[in-house]
């Protein structure tokens, strides 16, 4: 039995949020497809605006690290989305002790979660979500960005993105929704965002790929929280307490409090084994200032991605059994 007269059921992959996801053959193209089947009334309005804004964006978003939004449809009570089917991700290749990650392995996941990024940012479109289960790897070994439901149009000097959305009283039961739904994954959350800042930008993705890169380096999360007081407690013992000269806004975010003095602790301490230019980026990703913090480009830019060892090719990368 078909749905929607083109897409053969397979076995279910896994319980998202909103609803199933499964498998699928696709007959008009043959290929092998991932359905995410969000449930429509059943929950508050704010899923389904979450769900009709992933569309939005994604289908706007076309880039070998970005995943391929291919069909969207409703089909009884259900929407459903259908995305191009990845093998694994990140966060299996991560966890799996059989897999030894090279530094040109780690190199190349990097890259390609800069360039997917570097994309999103150039089309003025935040991912606000980033973390290593939301990395899909595909057959092929490419990485793309998955998981736009949290995505976000951020301002652009001509405004022009912004328009379309800056209307009307969708955008501002959006807001609402945004501002209550806990929105990021702790643990990659810059630290503006934990201060309660209004006004991020791309930078909050930067420190996510950050915390994704020491992941990388160290096989764990870098910065385990247990509340966003303690996540901010962890990043500050990690890096030091920022001074107000290092950020000199940050005194007047909406939730700041004073932290105990904790001097920074040298990077190379928490990671013995990686390159000097790894360590070089990792610390200009890890900026407290957003405003200081590297971009996705200038970190593309970055000499570790021309030195030597030179980013493993995809097809070669290792994957999980
Ligand atoms: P949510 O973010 O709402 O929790 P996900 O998008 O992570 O839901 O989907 C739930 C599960 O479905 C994932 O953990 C994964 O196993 C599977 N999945 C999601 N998208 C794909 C895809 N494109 N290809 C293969 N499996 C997928």
């Amino acid at each position: 039995k078909k749905v929607a007269d083109r897409y053969l059921k397979r076995e279910v992959l896994g319980e998202g949020t909103y609803g199933v996801v499964y498998k699928a053959i696709d007959t008009k193209s043959g290929q092998t497809v991932a359905i995410k089947k969000i449930r429509l009334g059943k929950h508050s309005d704010g899923v389904n605006f979450t769900a009709l804004r992933e569309i939005k964006i994604l289908k706007e978003l076309k880039d070998p690290n970005i995943i391929e939004l291919i069909d969207a449809f409703p089909h009884k009570g259900n929407l459903h989305l259908v995305f191009e089917f990845m093998e694994s991700d990140l966060e299996a290749v991560i966890r799996d002790r059989n897999i030894v990650l090279s530094p040109a392995d780690i190199k190349s996941y990097l890259q390609m979660t800069l360039k997917g990024l570097a994309y999103c940012h150039k089309k003025w479109v935040l991912h606000r979500d980033m973390k290593p289960n939301n990395l899909l790897i595909g057959a092929d070994g490419q990485l793309k960005l998955a998981d736009f439901g949290l995505a976000r149009l951020f301002g652009s000097p001509d405004r022009k993105f912004t328009h379309q959305w800056g209307r009307g009283k969708v955008t501002s039961l959006l807001e609402l929704v945004w501002m209550l739904m806990d929105v990021f994954a702790r643990w990659y959350r810059a630290p503006e965002l934990l201060f309660g800042t209004k006004q991020y930008g791309a930078g909050v993705d930067v420190w996510a790929a950050a915390c994704i890169f020491a992941e990388l380096l160290l096989r764990r999360p870098l910065l385990q929280g247990s509340s966003d007081i303690d996540q901010l407690g962890k990043i500050f013992a990690t890096f030091g307490t920022p001074k107000p000269s290092q950020w000199p806004d940050m005194i007047y975010l909406p939730d700041y409090v004073e932290y105990q003095y904790v001097p920074a602790s040298p990077l190379r301490s928490l990671f013995p084994l990686a390159s000097d230019d790894a360590l070089d980026l990792l610390s200009k990703m890890f900026t407290y200032d957003p405003k200081a913090r590297i971009t996705v480009q200038q970190a593309l830019e970055h000499r570790y991605f021309s030195s030597i060892p030179a980013p493993t090719k995809p097809s070669s990368l290792p994957r999980p059994a």
